[in-house]
């Protein structure tokens, strides 16, 4: 190993973080410092694994090392839905075969629960709510695919609750869909002030390091990390840090980076508010995999996210997010008629890390070099609950959810760039032009 080839850096636009109080930055690494384990990424992943081997080692010294502002990474700029189920109701692998399915909703559900824990024991202030997620569809093939969608929850008997389009108007307070399924076990959240929250509660012996990212790594054990101003030594480096893991030389023809974007408005007046109705907090999900994404926030904002892109690099801007923007814009006037003059006040971009088979990156990578990485989309439940056990992991446990981590696939492997970027924009627009009016 040596130079780190790719590095995060991200703009101040993310809605989520710019609308926190300022706070002071968490002690970069300096100096030349030890450390029992160092968690390379302080996003859900990173954070739980902190917690844990903090938790589970108490005399050891953990150190976790964040790149950018914690909150302001791809974790804090997601669109804040906990998940237990799969993402995407059209999802092949959805409820494929039941026993695989009910593990999987199993590990989200203790994510998902380790999260709450940190939430009511620390007093997180982050708008946590177990409001559920409504699959939305406004398109004859939308209601075909919740119809799947509810037939297979049937199958592994989870609760649900179909919605018609008067069912939907008084369910959201706007007329926009047609049916809906209502699953009644997702959280939502403010995700900076979670990720915040959690980076401020850590057990006594985790240090936490901010503006520091690692650019240089001597690979041993004993381990060298190098940041701009410090080095750590150390036995053991858990990479934690989602599609960047190829920045350290692993899995680089494997991960497919890509890049998406979401819009929020600036705060309804209450003459505003008064024209939609509805509670106060909900989360729509599309039925069409491309589709808009839609919450009301209980400040009285709007959230939408949608397009996706192929890029290498975590920086979104420039005419991407114009274009982005614009889709927001167009999705935004028609979910809300009565609110097109409202204004965004944010539109951001983050990146994340699929794998064409869906499969993660966790475990052992070579002696004392240990990554839990690609959560394909529902990473603040799942990539919660692959920090936690691969904290375990590292600590020596067992456990049959460790076992089920252990025993799925990895990542396959993909054609080379630029053919891989044009397969994968190619995709996505063949995607927004199935998804029609779900946009
Ligand atoms: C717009 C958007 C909406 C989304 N909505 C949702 C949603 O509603 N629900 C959901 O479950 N998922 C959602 N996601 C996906 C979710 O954000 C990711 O799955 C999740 O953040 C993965 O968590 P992680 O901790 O594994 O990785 P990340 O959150 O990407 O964290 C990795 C961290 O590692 C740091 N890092 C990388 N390299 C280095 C280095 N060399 N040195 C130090 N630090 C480094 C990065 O700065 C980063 O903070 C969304 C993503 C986006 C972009």
């Amino acid at each position: 190993m040596g130079a780190i080839t790719l590095l995060p850096s991200a703009h101040r636009d993310n809605g989520w973080y710019e609308l926190l109080p300022e706070e002071p930055l968490a002690a970069p690494l300096s100096g030349t410092v030890e450390a029992d384990v160092v968690v390379v990424g302080a996003g859900f992943t990173g954070l739980a694994a902190a917690r844990r081997l903090g938790e589970l080692r108490p005399d050891a010294q953990i150190r976790l090392v964040e790149a950018g502002r914690i909150g302001n990474g791809a974790a804090g700029r997601s669109s804040g839905f906990a998940i237990d189920h799969a993402h995407n109701v059209r999802s092949e692998g959805f409820a494929s075969t039941e026993e695989f399915e009910r593990q999987q909703i199993e590990l989200n559900r203790s994510g998902l629960a380790y999260l709450e824990e940190a939430v009511s024991t620390h007093n997180i202030n982050c708008d946590w709510s177990w409001s559920g997620k409504t699959h939305a569809a406004c398109t004859v093939r939308g209601v075909a695919d919740l119809k799947h969608f509810a037939k297979t929850l049937d199958r592994i008997d989870e609760p649900y609750e179909v919605l018609d389009n008067d069912a939907m108007a008084d369910r959201l307070g706007i007329n926009y869909y047609r049916r809906g399924v209502h699953t009644p076990g997702t959280a939502l959240m403010q995700p900076a002030a979670l990720c915040r929250g959690l980076a401020g509660n850590m057990p006594a012996n985790v240090a936490v390091h901010e503006e520091s990212p690692v650019t240089w790594m001597d690979a041993g054990p004993p381990h060298e990390l190098w940041t701009d101003e410090g080095t750590v030594r150390t036995p053991e480096v858990l990479l934690a840090n989602n599609g960047y893991l190829t920045g350290f030389g692993y899995y680089r023809r494997h991960l497919i980076p890509v890049i998406t974007w979401g819009s929020m408005t600036r705060q309804l007046t209450d003459d505003e508010a008064a024209t939609i109705g509805g509670p106060l907090t909900w989360g729509v999900i599309p039925s069409a995999p491309s589709g808009t994404t839609v919450r009301r926030l209980p400040d009285d904002r709007i959230l939408v996210r949608n397009v996706y892109s192929y890029s290498r690099h975590s920086l979104a801007g420039g005419r991407k997010r114009d274009r982005a923007g614009r889709s927001h814009r167009r999705a935004f006037e028609a979910r809300f008629p009565t609110l097109t003059h409202v204004s965004f006040e944010y539109t951001w971009g983050g990146p994340l890390s699929m794998a064409r088979n869906g499969e993660p990156v966790f475990g052992k990578l070579k002696d004392g070099v240990y990554a839990a990485c690609v959560h394909n989309g529902t990473g603040l439940s799942r990539g919660t609950i692959c920090g936690k056990l691969i904290a375990e992991m590292m600590c020596g446990m067992d456990s049959g959810l460790l076992e089920a981590m252990i025993g799925r696939g990895r990542p396959n492997r993909n054609a080379p760039d630029p053919i891989l970027g044009w397969g994968v924009d190619l995709y996505a627009q063949r995607l927004r032009l199935r998804s029609g009016r779900e946009m």
